[in-house]
């Protein structure tokens, strides 16, 4: 398997199915920030997605938030409101915050997942450090400059890659 597929490709993250995911032994729920939680253009996440956060919660699922953002405040703000773990400056396609967040929610490799909207970021982290990764569509077509030229390569990887909606 590529560096640069996903196990799976979902809508949005509120899509995903959580007792799919219990079934299949997954523990821990890794989650990028931007696009994937929290739009670009808002500073609070939908409603949707707290209540989808607090379904996991309440399963049993450990949640820990890895982002790349670089305004730290920003994350732990977001983190504080959902209720999440977080590691900030995650320097994502590095896996070392993935493995970061695995000792964070004490889980091993096989029982994690990481779920974000960049391919380039996320599920290469994800693949890289060896943990299953589900790629979401981004909340909103609102892009940091450089995230906007790897959505060009993205876009054309996933040609033909069907997404679960
Ligand atoms: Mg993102």
């Amino acid at each position: 398997m590529s560096l640069f597929s996903p196990d799976r490709y979902v809508a949005s993250v509120d899509r995903i199915d959580l007792d799919d995911l219990w079934r299949r032994d997954k523990r821990a729920i890794l989650l990028d920030r931007d696009n994937t939680l929290v739009p670009r253009d808002r500073a609070t996440a939908p409603e949707e997605v707290a209540a989808w956060l607090d379904r996991a919660r309440a399963m049993g699922f450990r949640l820990c938030m890895v982002s790349n953002n670089w305004h730290r405040d920003e994350v732990m703000r977001s983190a504080r409101e959902l209720g999440l773990e977080a590691i900030s400056h995650a320097m994502k396609p590095a896996p070392f915050a993935l493995a970061a967040g695995l000792k964070r929610t004490g889980v091993r490799k096989a029982e994690a997942v990481m779920v974000g909207d960049q391919l380039y970021t996320d599920v290469w982290a994800g693949n890289l450090a060896g943990i299953d990764t589900i790629l979401v569509k981004p909340q909103t077509t609102v892009d940091l400059w450089y995230t906007q030229i790897f959505r060009i390569f993205e876009r054309r990887a996933l040609r033909g890659l069907t997404c679960e909606e």
